[in-house]
């Protein structure tokens, strides 16, 4: 019965100038994520609208249009022309059996239309209660069937999809994101994609402690990712040589902020050579002991760029319901050995110092120990 999909986004709308700037990308996200599964996907005043082929999929576009960011929500329909009959007849189909209450919503981006949107409510609304044993509720109807007027057809439907709201991936700019193959920073890395941002992965991994099987998790993390941003790649860094560095140099209760500066360093590197904005974490408050504020600052002070941590002040509880929601919680908590936390005291320092941490850096040789991490990093192209 559906012929068409009739999507809606919010925000974008009200971007001004921008505006079909945003609505070209999400086109283009769309046409993306559906492969061919459609016959055409156009822009139609202040709408998307997709038709449909015959034999398409119902569940699985309804699966991948929830995960497009940009997209408020969306509506199979049925397209059809500006005759009012028409119109009528495919309204009263759209009714389920046994429907008690309904309400007609209509409206029309076509001026011309020779009825206003309350002329059609009232005068749809009498059809279908003189076809149907139905009453009108206009407050809280079982079923409310949307009837929307363009220059050329009708599209009339009788349920709105919720999909993901934000603005589509591709037009915030981009990010270089650290991925632990925790819970958090994949967290992390979906807000920064709900905001527009493209996202470029980078993992630190130690060859002597982490097996291939914690490096694969990491690579399915960021392709479960990848539903919400389609194209991507995963930069995997080794950090054995760096590490052995600090241990051999570094008081084990600074290790960790001098692990993490390192971290942030290369990526800054990569961010460079990517042409990206800023760096992303997945760190909060005070969640462990190098996220004391004093930590955070030493650590950030290692890098010009900013660094972006959206999870900041969401607690660890709040964190987990979104990686339940987004999927990549059941990866992130399969065992993995966590390089951040090798050979490091029992109780790190929790209040350092950015001036005397850097000093204590100076004791090794930062630039060659970066380049060579980033010559030998491997990078993996992401595609959904
Ligand atoms: P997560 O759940 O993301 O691992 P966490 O609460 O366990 O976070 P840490 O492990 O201290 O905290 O990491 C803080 C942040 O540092 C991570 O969210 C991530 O952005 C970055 N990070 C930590 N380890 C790595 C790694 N091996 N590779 C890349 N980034 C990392
Ligand atoms: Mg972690």
């Amino acid at each position: 019965m559906y012929n068409s999909i009739v999507v809606h986004y919010g925000e974008i709308g009200t971007k001004g100038k921008n505006r079909s700037f945003f609505e070209k990308k999400l086109v283009e996200n769309i046409k993306w994520n559906l492969k061919n599964d459609y016959i055409s996907v156009k822009r139609l005043y202040g709408r998307i609208v997709i038709d449909l082929k015959e034999n398409s999929n119902k569940k699985i576009l309804k699966e991948k249009l929830g995960n497009i960011f940009g997209i408020t929500n969306f509506s199979f329909a049925v397209k059809s022309s500006l005759d009012l009959e028409e119109i009528k007849k495919i309204a009263l189909n759209l009714i389920p059996e046994k429907t008690s209450s309904f309400r007609i919503n209509s409206s029309r981006s076509n001026k011309n239309f020779k009825y206003s949107s309350l002329e059609m409510n009232n005068m749809l609304g009498d059809y279908i209660i003189n076809n149907k044993n139905l009453k009108v509720d206009l407050t809280n109807p079982e079923i409310t069937i949307y009837i929307e007027i363009t220059e050329n057809n009708s599209f009339i439907y009788n349920e709105k999809i919720k999909s993901l709201g934000g603005l589509p991936v591709g037009v915030s700019g981009k990010v270089v994101s650290l991925i632990s193959g925790g819970i958090d920073s994949p967290v992390s890395s979906y807000y920064l994609m709900k905001r527009g941002c493209s996202v470029i992965y980078v993992h630190f991994y130690n060859s002597t402690i982490n097996t291939k099987q914690s490096m694969e998790k990491v690579v399915d993390i960021v392709n479960v990712l990848s539903k919400y941003q389609f194209k991507t790649k995963l930069y995997l860094v080794p950090f054995e040589n760096i590490q052995k560095e600090i241990i051999k140099e570094i008081n084990s209760r600074y290790r960790m902020i001098i692990y993490k500066r390192f971290m942030l360093m290369i990526a800054e590197k990569i961010l460079e050579n990517e042409n990206a904005q800023v760096l992303v974490t997945g760190d909060a408050v005070a969640s462990v002991a190098s996220q004391t504020l004093e930590n955070l600052d030493a650590i950030y002070k290692s890098v010009k760029k900013p660094v972006l941590a959206p999870l900041i002040g969401f607690d660890k509880e709040e964190i987990i319901q979104i990686a339940k929601k987004i999927k990549t919680f059941e990866l992130s908590i399969l065992p993995y050995e966590d390089c951040c936390s090798f050979m490091i005291a029992e109780h790190p320092a929790t209040k350092s110092d950015p001036e005397e941490i850097k000093k204590i850096e100076s004791k090794l040789s930062k630039n060659i120990l970066i380049e060579k991490a980033i010559k030998n990093a491997i990078v993996r192209k992401i595609l959904n």
